[in-house]
């Protein structure tokens, strides 16, 4: 059975290089905070593999994956002023495109974009969908401490709308302030505590929230055909979506469908590499197989079951297709 990936990272050295010139503009961090950091980067950067391509080929040959579709680790911080953001971009993107070129067949590309200035992030889209045959865009956290739903990235969502590509949330760093009141604790370790902020619950707690955001701001009244994809399970959302139909209900939201009927229609969901057999029966119970998707998280996760994960699941044969590659073919239009 043929195998895409969707949240499979890399990074390029000249990008890195562009991005880290504007390090300087970072506020000073607390010790312990700077002493956190080396240790978090230490324990799960996969740093040699995001750039090396042989590698990630041998391992989507060993794991039966016939395709990654490519996006780039962090292109550009929010230090990065707009336009520079806007230059560093497009580098990063024409770069994906010669990855993609490389490996005929193997992979394909969301687009980064420089979240400082929308309008120019809605041309770049633009852009990487008509000329550069890209399938959609991946975007991290929120800029400055704004979500995504706020009206100064409309463009963006409008321009995916209308290019008929999906947008896959991706999680980030989450906002200091934010960090401090709900992760850290004097009762364990700093280094708990950032785990705990990041890949341990915070990052997803924001994404997750990012999404019930968007569906409150009415979106998608306003571009019926947008789609968001959603790693991590859905961040936690899923389970939640009847207590949030109760008390978010249609006479408060002024909306024209409740919150779990936008989810099941505009949301895809991706394990992002959590191989829990749990969740893969939960998340099609409550979705539906043909809202769901495949992703390893390829190097930060490297799971060595990703073609049994599935075929050995209690899902049908027509549902492990679904997920394995024809929604993707459909959503990201890759046939
Ligand atoms: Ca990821």
């Amino acid at each position: 059975m043929k195998i895409i990936t969707l949240e499979e990272h890399y990074a390029d050295q000249r990008i890195m290089d562009e991005n880290n010139a504007f390090n300087g503009n970072r506020p000073q961090m607390k010790p312990e905070q700077a002493e956190a950091m080396k240790f978090l980067m230490s324990r799960s950067f996969p740093g040699p593999e995001l750039l090396d391509f042989e590698q990630r080929i041998q391992y989507m040959d060993k794991n039966r994956i016939d395709m990654q579709v490519l996006s780039m680790t962090t292109p550009v911080t929010d230090l990065v002023p707009p336009a520079d953001q806007v230059r560093i971009i497009r580098q990063a993107n024409d770069i994906t495109k010669e990855q993609i070129d490389k490996y005929p067949g193997r992979f394909a590309g969301f687009a980064c974009l420089p979240m400082a200035d929308p309008e120019a992030a809605a041309q770049e889209l633009e852009r990487c969908v008509k000329e550069l045959g890209f399938c959609g865009t991946m975007i991290a956290g929120r800029y400055k401490g704004r979500f995504y739903n706020e009206p100064e990235f409309l463009p963006i969502f409008e321009k995916a709308a209308e290019l008929d590509v999906p947008v896959y949330f991706h999680p980030a760093l989450i906002p200091m302030e934010v960090q401090d009141t709900y992760y850290m604790s004097d009762s364990y370790s700093f280094i708990v505590g950032a785990e705990l902020a990041s890949a341990g619950y915070g990052w997803h707690s924001e994404v997750g929230i990012q999404i019930v955001r968007m569906i409150l701001s009415g979106i998608f009244d306003k571009y019926p055909n947008l789609k968001f994809i959603s790693g991590h399970w859905g961040e936690t959302i899923p389970a939640f979506l009847e207590r949030m139909d109760t008390i978010l209900d249609q006479e408060i939201t002024g909306l024209k469908k409740t919150v779990s009927e936008y989810y099941k229609e505009h949301v895809y969901i991706t394990p992002s590499g959590i191989m829990s057999a749990d969740q893969l029966e939960y998340i099609v119970k409550v979705m539906g197989a043909d809202h769901v998707m495949y992703a390893v998280d390829y190097p930060y996760m490297k799971p060595d079951n990703v073609y049994e994960f599935l075929m050995d699941s209690n899902l049908t044969d027509e549902e492990k297709e679904l997920i394995a590659h024809v929604n993707a073919e459909r959503i990201l239009h890759l046939q």
